[in-house]
C-alpha cells in the first residue's frame, strides 16, 4: 500500500516489481557460501544467464548495485595513465565519466544530444587519433530511452587495441544482447531491472581480449572488484567474498522464468508492450522523447507538452493511483516522464499506464479525446496478422 492507502504499483525503469515466484525464492535458507549446495545454485545460474547475455563466458557476481560493477569494469581495465573514450548521450554515460575521473583516470567523450545516439562512424576516427585503452558505452540509456547499436560499435572497436566496455544494466533480460558476436569485451549488468530481482547483485562478463589486459594489469587499482580473483572463484561455483545468497536464488528463479517463457518470447513481449504503450501515448498527442532510431524496449520516455510539468504527472500517478513512474533527476527534470516496460509486465499493466496517464493529463488541463489512446494501444497489441 502507498502512504495514502492505494495499492502500490511499481512502474519505474528500475527497480522493477519483483514477481511472487522470485520473492518466494529469496526466502530460501542461507547456506555456506563455499559449500556444494550453493555451488550447484551458482552453476545453474551461471548456465542460465549465458544465452541472455549472448556469451560463453563465465559470469561473475558481486554484491553491489549497477554503479558498483560499472566502476569495477573501469578499475579492471584502466591503469593509471590510461585513457577511455566514453560515448555520452545521457545520464549514465555521464556517470561513466564521473567514475573514470573519480578513479583519477582520463576520459574523453564522444557526445550526442540526449535522446539521440552517438555517431558510430566517429569512433573509428577517434581511435586512430587517440590512444585509448577502452571505449565505454551504455547499451540502454535509461534516462532517454535510446539504445546503442552495440553491433556497429563493436565492429568499430574490434580490430583496435581498445576494449569495449558496456553497461547493460537496464538492457540485459529485456533487450537482445550478443556479447560474443558483437565484440563486447566487458559487459556489466545488475539484478533490479529487466532481471526482476531486488537490487544488490552486480554481474560482469569478460572476453578473452579483455582478460589479456586484466591478467597482465599494469598497476590497476582494485581489490574487492578484482576480476582475477572473481574469475577463480566463479570457476569453483563461488564468489570471492560472501555471496548475496538470496539474490542469487532470486536470479536463478528469474532466469528459470525467462527460459520457461522462452527467451525469444520474453524479448518479443518487451518489444510488443513498449511499442503499444508508445502508440497509445502518441495517440493522446504526446511525443516520444527519444530521437535515436533504436528505441528502447525496456523504458518509454515521453516529452511533456508545453505547460505540463512532468513532475506533476509523476505526483498525480502516485497520489491518485498509487502508481510509481519516473520523471527525470537530470537536466530533463519536468520535461519528460519515464515508464519502465521491463520485467514481469503484462498487457494489463500498460493498459493501466495509459488510462492513468489520460487521467493525469486531463487533471492537469490537457484535453484528451476519449478512447483514441486506448484504440491505438489495442491495435498495437494485436499480433501482426
Ligand atoms: C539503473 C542503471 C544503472 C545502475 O544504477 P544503480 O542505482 O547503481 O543500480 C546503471 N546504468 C543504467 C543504464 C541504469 O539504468
Amino acid at each position: 500500500m502507498t502512504k495514502n492507502n492505494k495499492p502500490y504499483r511499481l512502474r519505474l525503469p528500475g527497480p522493477t516489481a519483483v514477481p511472487e515466484q522470485i520473492r518466494m525464492a529469496l526466502a530460501e535458507p542461507v547456506v555456506a557460501h563455499r559449500g556444494p549446495e550453493f555451488a550447484e545454485v551458482m552453476a545453474e545460474t551461471g548456465q542460465l544467464i549465458k544465452p541472455i547475455l549472448g556469451t560463453a563466458n563465465d559470469v561473475m557476481a558481486f554484491t553491489s548495485s549497477g554503479t558498483g560493477v560499472m566502476e569495477a569494469a573501469i578499475a579492471n581495465v584502466l591503469a593509471p595513465g590510461d585513457k577511455a573514450l566514453v560515448l555520452v548521450n545521457g545520464q549514465f554515460g555521464d556517470r561513466f565519466v564521473q567514475i573514470i575521473e573519480g578513479l583519477n583516470l582520463q576520459a574523453d567523450t564522444l557526445e550526442a544530444p540526449w535522446g539521440e545516439a552517438v555517431a558510430v562512424d566517429e569512433i573509428a576516427k577517434a581511435l586512430q587519433d587517440g590512444d585509448y585503452r577502452a571505449v565505454v558505452a551504455v547499451h540502454n540509456e535509461s534516462s532517454t530511452g535510446a539504445v546503442a547499436d552495440l553491433e556497429a560499435i563493436g565492429s568499430a572497436v574490434r580490430d583496435s587495441d581498445a576494449l569495449l566496455v558496456v553497461d547493460s544494466v537496464s538492457g540485459a533480460g529485456g533487450l537482445e544482447l550478443q556479447q560474443d558476436d558483437w565484440g563486447v569485451d566487458v559487459l556489466v549488468t545488475a539484478s533490479q531491472k529487466a532481471l526482476m530481482c531486488p537490487p544488490g547483485l552486480g554481474l560482469a562478463s569478460v572476453s578473452e581480449k579483455a582478460w589479456n589486459v586484466i591478467e597482465n594489469g599494469a598497476g590497476q587499482a582494485r581489490f574487492y572488484w578484482d576480476f582475477r580473483r572473481a574469475r577463480e572463484s566463479a570457476a569453483k561455483g563461488q564468489t570471492a567474498f560472501t555471496s548475496p545468497m538470496p539474490l542469487i536464488y532470486g536470479l536463478r528463479e528469474s532466469l528459470r522464468m525467462i527460459h520457461a517463457e522462452g527467451w525469444p518470447n520474453t524479448l518479443a513481449r518487451h518489444r510488443r508492450l513498449s511499442s503499444a504503450l508508445r502508440a497509445g501515448v502518441q495517440a493522446l498527442g504526446l511525443a516520444v522523447f527519444t530521437k535515436s532510431p533504436m528505441l528502447s524496449d525496456t523504458v518509454c520516455v515521453f516529452e511533456m507538452p508545453d505547460g505540463i510539468d512532468g513532475s506533476a504527472i509523476v505526483r498525480h500517478f502516485y497520489e491518485t493511483y498509487g502508481t510509481v513512474i519516473a520523471g527525470s533527476r537530470s537536466k530533463l527534470r519536468g520535461k519528460v516522464i519515464r515508464i519502465g516496460t521491463m520485467g514481469c509486465i503484462t498487457d494489463e499493466d500498460i493498459r493501466l499506464d495509459l488510462e492513468q496517464l489520460e487521467g493525469a493529463l486531463s487533471e492537469l488541463g490537457w484535453s484528451v479525446e476519449g478512447g483514441v489512446g486506448q484504440a491505438a494501444l489495442e491495435a498495437a497489441l494485436q499480433p501482426a496478422n
